[in-house]
């Protein structure tokens, strides 16, 4: 891209202020943390329910960025920049991105649908890249903000676009229409997802339908109902496995691993086989086989390139390595623009200063291979990345374009020679294309340990967070309780990820826990609830700010700040007002005032109380006393101190049920992990962590067999029987045995039969596709962790904090 800033004015209607010699654009940003951005970014400060880009504007312009597309001039600017003030600075976004995309004139394929869309667009760049060059949507970037920034990073050598458009309501699609102007179109699976935003079916496929106005041809199943809504001149290529009038029929054979599909287009009849055989694949892979019909392959190239299609990897996996090193998992793509994602990943994986990359040649970026690894290593630069190994016959020739680097012509080679390498107390990411198999290489660098993993989704937690910050007042602070092991989620990449998102305060439980993210590089201020006194000199050595809740507690606090000549140093005074766990009586408040006036080496930088039923609808006037007991004791402090200190008071249930006592801040708990009291509200919410483990062995029996200790399983008919590894000594109460529970397999629920052991379980998978490996959910999203708690009478909490330290966490992000 290569854009001045006097032609962009135009294209997005802006009022332009402009103080500095205009010059080129070269590229565009909306992340103010993105290590990408420099004095050729034209930086686009779009605003959310949750955040406001306009308040990084001076920190963007100390690094060195010049150009702003903003809704209004903030205040305080301390140097010159170049400002274009539009009144939506989405829709100058979008606007910028479709005038871009007029200046190219080749092919565009545009994708919707409620599912599939990425797996299409992954497979059409795999089967067509032998012969284009392919600018396509990195990851799944099919949002209103993700189409043009999909968009924008097309270039003069590429010869055709993928692009995905996903929508979540009405109006929405006119513009990402007009962003990606498709001239091919494929609608894939319509299924029910993200239903919530439509009023009904024919809603949703009507807005849909809006992306292909102007397409030459539309791919789609055979569908009489979207059909019924389709505009008469849009031209359709359809495929059907029942209506013969389809213009390809489809006849499938599904064999164990792979399925036939033998079509008839015209006068042509010929079969594919492909690795897959659920519907959804094979519904995918025929949207795939229309397109290269449609661009005029012939039948032999199409059978030999689908024969290869393999399952999409989307996700960028977090992983323990060896040595105490981080790998992030990318072994699946290596292009230009999923490595600026990547290595924008990487810089928020604070906890190695040393970071390594491991890259494969990159294919199609459209550059010349001499400008493509300048580029490369410019961002590499830019990154502090303090090592590359380059891995492939093209990357070797520009290895002195990298500092510090070690090139091998191939996978291979990199294996020979890895055990003279050395990888300890790094983070390393490893990105490569499909072909280099990198996977050989992540399975070297991964930690060993048992098959259980407790995967952790981060987007969850992001989309969680944001959820519970849109039901807030703008000025609410937040506070995040990451207690006990976040929840047993993992403190440490769950207050890395709250840094990111720039919470206000982390709260635990235990200095201990404080000094280990302390220790860990973690900045938020962090409250401790129950700081035992002999911790109170490492936690201020490690600045961690406690909760006082009694006179003795305050006293010996006291005596320690007076010791070491503390000033100010912030404490938090809790008020018991009915939980009657921690926290001051109101009968002893004029006490605790007294001690601190005139009182210089605290400051109370804020009064919590913690409401103790806030979830339980029938206690409503009890938690209302609470609240107004909180209000009158703390104004009282107030008042009688003179301070103005943070009031905070809700939990979770409190944010969702007790909008008005939402104060100064609120303590987020569970809710971060998806969990809500409300049948209602857990459905806007999503699933955090899903505990996996696999088939250790499968074995049948016969009618009066019995199954594990003290026989408490007895066949009744023969049964298929499956031993988990996974046991009470994990956290999987024995309580959720014997019947009462279940696991899934392939989507299907195997009673867990007999007892559960320390170590292992047993269940009934009688009827259940599944072999010795196979993959098992212990829960997720089902089963809940909610419900495991109504089964075995107990709270989510307890299930979520029970899963014992053996169980490795693996965080990911879609
Ligand atoms: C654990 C805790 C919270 C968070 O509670 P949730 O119900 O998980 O939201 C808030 N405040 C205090 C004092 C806590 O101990």
């Amino acid at each position: 891209m290569s854009i001045s800033l006097k032609n962009i004015i135009p294209v997005i209607g802006a009022k332009a202020n402009i103080e500095l010699a205009t010059g080129i654009i070269d590229n565009v940003s909306i992340d103010s943390r993105s290590q990408q951005n420099n004095g050729r970014t034209l930086f686009f400060a779009l605003v959310g329910p949750n955040h406001d880009a306009h308040v990084y504007i001076n920190d963007l312009i100390t690094k060195g960025v010049n150009s702003f597309v903003v809704n209004y001039i903030p205040d305080s600017i301390n140097d010159k920049a170049n400002f274009l003030v539009v009144e939506n600075t989405l829709q100058a976004l979008q606007n910028f991105a479709a005038y871009y995309r007029s200046l190219f004139n080749f092919p565009v394929i545009g994708i919707t649908g409620s599912n599939g869309k990425t797996i299409v667009k992954e497979w059409l760049n795999f089967l067509l890249s032998p012969d284009y060059n392919i600018i396509r949507s990195p990851k799944s970037y099919n949002s209103q903000v993700g189409v043009p920034l999909s968009v924008i990073a097309i270039n003069e050598n590429h010869n055709l676009g993928i692009f995905e458009a996903g929508i979540s309501t009405t109006g929405e699609m006119v513009y990402l229409q007009k962003v990606i102007n498709p001239t091919i179109g494929i609608l894939t699976n319509i299924g029910t997802a993200h239903d919530e935003g439509f009023v009904d079916i024919s809603q949703k496929i009507k807005e849909k339908l809006r992306l292909f106005s102007d397409v030459e041809i539309l791919i789609m199943n055979k569908n009489k109902t979207v059909q019924a809504f389709l505009k008469p001149e849009i031209k359709t290529f359809t495929w059907s496995t029942h209506d013969r009038n389809a213009d390809v029929f489809c006849q499938i054979k599904s064999f164990e691993n792979h399925s036939n599909l033998n079509l008839t287009y015209k006068k042509l009849c010929f079969s594919i086989s492909i690795p897959f055989i659920d519907d959804a694949s094979i519904e995918n892979c025929m949207h795939c086989v229309l397109t290269m019909l449609y661009m005029h392959y012939n039948e032999e190239t199409i059978q030999s390139r689908v024969s290869e299609l393999f399952p999409v990897e989307m996700r960028l996996k977090v992983k323990n390595g060896i040595n105490n090193c981080t790998l992030i998992d990318d072994s699946y793509s290596s292009d230009f623009q999923s490595l600026k994602i990547a290595l924008d990943f990487l810089e928020n994986q604070k906890q190695h200063k040393k970071r390594t990359l491991i890259l494969s040649d990159i294919f199609q970026s459209g550059l010349s291979d001499e400008e493509l690894y300048s580029r490369v290593s410019q961002l590499i630069i830019s990154h502090k990345i303090k090592r590359v190994i380059c891995i492939g016959e093209t990357i070797v020739r520009y290895k002195s374009k990298f500092l510090n680097s070690i090139a091998f012509a191939s996978t291979k080679d990199f294996i020979k020679a890895f055990d003279s390498l050395e990888f300890n107390n790094e983070t390393i990411l490893i990105k490569g294309s499909r072909q280099f198999e990198f996977e050989n290489i992540v399975s070297l660098l991964e930690e060993k340990t048992h098959e259980t993993v407790l995967e952790i989704n981060l987007n969850a937690i992001s989309h969680n967070l944001n959820y519970f910050k849109s039901k807030l007042k703008p000025k609410t602070k937040v506070m995040v309780m990451v207690k006990a092991f976040g929840y047993g989620s993992g403190s440490f990449e769950i207050a890395k990820l709250l840094s990111h998102h720039k919470v206000d305060y982390l709260g635990v439980a235990f200095a201990d826990e404080g000094i280990e993210l302390r220790k860990a590089g973690i900045e938020l201020p962090i409250m401790v609830m129950n700081p035992e006194m002999t911790s109170f000199s490492s936690m201020i050595q490690y600045n961690l700010e406690p909760e006082i809740y009694s006179i003795r507690e305050l006293k010996a606090f006291l005596k320690i700040a007076d010791q070491k000549e503390l000033v100010n140093y912030p404490i938090h005074i809790k008020i018991n007002t009915g939980m009657n766990r921690l926290g001051f009586d109101t009968l002893v408040i004029p006490e605790l005032v007294s001690i601190l006036k005139g009182i210089t080496s605290v400051k109370i930088k804020s009064i919590l109380s913690h409401l103790a039923s806030s979830d339980v609808s029938s206690h409503k006037e009890f938690t209302l006393t609470q609240i107004s007991d909180f209000e009158r004791d703390s104004s009282f402090i107030m008042k009688e101190l003179k301070i103005n200190p943070i009031r905070h008071i809700c939990n979770t249930s409190g944010i969702s049920n007790f909008p008005d006592a939402q104060y100064d801040m609120v303590r987020l708990g569970i809710g971060l992990y998806g969990v809500s009291n409300d049948e209602d509200e857990m459905l806007l919410l999503e699933n955090v962590g899903t505990l996996k483990s696999v088939i250790s062995q499968i074995r049948d029996i016969n009618e009066g067999q019995s199954v594990g200790y003290s026989r408490r399983f007895i066949a009744e008919n023969k049964t298929r029987v499956a031993t988990v590894p996974i046991g009470y000594a994990d956290g999987i109460s024995r309580a959720w045995g014997n019947g009462v529970g279940y696991v899934v397999v392939n989507n299907q629920k195997a009673p867990i039969i007999g007892s559960i052991c320390m170590d292992m379980l047993m269940v009934d998978v009688t009827g259940i596709n599944c072999t010795e490996g196979t993959s098992v959910v212990i829960f997720g999203k089902d089963p809940s962790v909610v419900e495991i708690a109504k089964g075995i009478k107990t709270i989510p909490y307890e299930i979520l904090t029970s899963i014992s330290g053996r169980v490795k966490r693996v965080f990911y992000r879609e």
